[in-house]
């Protein structure tokens, strides 16, 4: 397998404990994505009983579709991180902050 090393914002915190990616309210996938086009909702989530068992890293944000948010650049994040959570029925980026 190829490998990259890329510095990206990471997620400091998820509450979204159901998610497959979460462990102990951290999110381990290797880099997840936001949003669908308008709301900043975490596009990676994935409501699953079994959860990675990649305890050993932090997620990154590989891509942000919110165009709409200040941290926003190129459809990137360029905040230091995020926190994540339930925000009326999403599961979304709480960082989220309207140009
Ligand atoms: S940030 Fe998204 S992918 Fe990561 S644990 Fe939370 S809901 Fe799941
Ligand atoms: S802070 Fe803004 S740009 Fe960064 S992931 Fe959240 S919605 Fe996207």
């Amino acid at each position: 397998m190829k490998m990259i090393t890329i510095e990206t914002p990471l997620v400091s915190e998820c509450s979204a404990t159901e998610c497959a990616y979460n462990l102990g309210k951290n999110c381990h996938a290797r880099a997840i994505t936001i949003g669908d086009g308008a709301h900043p909702s975490c596009d990676t989530f994935f409501s699953n009983r079994n959860h990675t068992k990649a305890a050993m890293w932090a997620a990154g944000i590989g891509a942000c579709k919110v165009v709409t948010c200040q941290f926003n650049d190129d459809f990137e994040c360029i905040t230091e991180n995020i926190r994540v959570g339930r925000s009326k029925d999403e599961i979304s980026c709480l960082t989220f902050a309207a140009r």
